[in-house]
């Protein structure tokens, strides 16, 4: 039967965890009660190099019940790599994982219909938000902002969906491969392939604590996810050397030309002819070695370059 193990990364959660556990711990046991997970099912949580009681708290529940586990890491690591500690840590013992929040923003009812989609063969089942009506308008746009840059930038990511999915055990194993450092993890698990679907939830408002990702974070988050999977900025500068060049020379050619037929024409607009071209000239070279810098950037996350999904022998 499906050995199910949630996997909740927690940064500075003691105000949420006690409801968390409580709550997860239903969802559970509810699910064993109905033959839909294996009794060896777990709940792990992931405690990010937390300052406040988190892991006091952790230590606790797991004492309390072996339902609950725990993993330390030795210092605050960022939300994606306590993510990619907790599911690594656990693809050894499950069948099926599922990453969610601390903080209950997740629904958890969408894990029924998570498992049902894997039932029906589904490896990845990304949970996708139904409405943002409970995030403020800042976060709303920002969020907004961040799919549709990610989208021109050629990034594949699904809309609306932040790291409540369901993935199989060899969706996970097949994540291992991706070694980058730089991890957004919404990016990588499209790469992964095989059958996917999507679920979608309510949001609901953190329950209790603040948000860990101020906008520092956000915006480092944007950028890392942004740099990480296109080297699309560095075509946009050759194209602006590259239109800037032909502009330039457009410019000096007209001049040349005005200059055979003997018209006059002010100094100013030679000079803003010239530097039309040069700069054009130097964006294009910048361009062309940022390309090269681009793929060997590229190539230096030794991603795989295919995932077999089945071998009929
Ligand atoms: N988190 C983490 N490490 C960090 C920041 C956040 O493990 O450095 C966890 C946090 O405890 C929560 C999840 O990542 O479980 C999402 O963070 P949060 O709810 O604060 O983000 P928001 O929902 O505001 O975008
Ligand atoms: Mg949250």
């Amino acid at each position: 039967m499906n050995k199910l193990y949630l996997v909740v990364p927690c940064y500075n959660e003691q105000e949420v965890l006690p409801e968390t556990s409580k709550r997860l711990l239903k969802k559970v046991s509810d699910l064993i009660v109905e033959n839909r997970i294996s009794p060896e099912s777990r709940i792990v949580f992931v405690d990010d190099g937390s300052k406040d009681d988190t892991w006091n708290i952790i230590e606790g529940l797991h004492g309390q019940n072996p339902v609950f586990q725990g993993i330390k890491l030795s210092r605050n690591k960022g939300h994606q790599n306590a993510l990619l500690a907790g599911l690594m840590t656990v693809k050894e013992h499950c069948d099926t994982a599922i990453s969610l929040d601390a903080d209950l923003q997740d629904d958890t009812d969408a894990i029924d219909e998570m498992l049902l989609r894997y039932e029906e063969g589904c490896e990845v089942v990304y949970g996708v938000r139904s409405s943002r009506k409970t995030d403020s308008f800042f976060k709303k746009s920002t969020a907004l902002l961040f799919y549709k840059l990610m989208s021109c930038m050629g990034v594949e990511t699904v809309y609306n969906h932040a790291d409540y999915r369901l993935m199989s055990k060899r969706a996970l194993e097949s994540m291992e491969k991706f070694s980058e450092v730089n991890l957004f993890l919404r990016g990588i698990v499209p790469l992964i392939g095989f059958k996917s679907t999507t679920v979608s939830y309510k949001r609901e408002k953190r329950f209790a604590g603040e948000s860990k990702y101020p906008l520092k974070k956000m915006l480092s988050f944007a950028w890392d996810g942004i740099t990480s999977f296109s080297v699309k900025p560095i075509k946009m500068i050759s194209f602006v050397g590259a239109l800037s060049l032909f502009a330039g020379i457009c410019m000096l050619l007209t001049l040349f030309v005005l200059f055979l037929c003997g018209r006059e024409f002010g100094d100013k607009i030679f000079y803003t002819a010239l530097a039309c071209a040069f700069f054009g000239f130097q964006f294009l070279s910048t361009g062309i070695v940022g390309e090269y810098i681009g793929k060997t950037y590229m190539e230096s996350k030794h991603r795989p370059r295919y995932i077999i999904e089945t071998y009929l022998k």
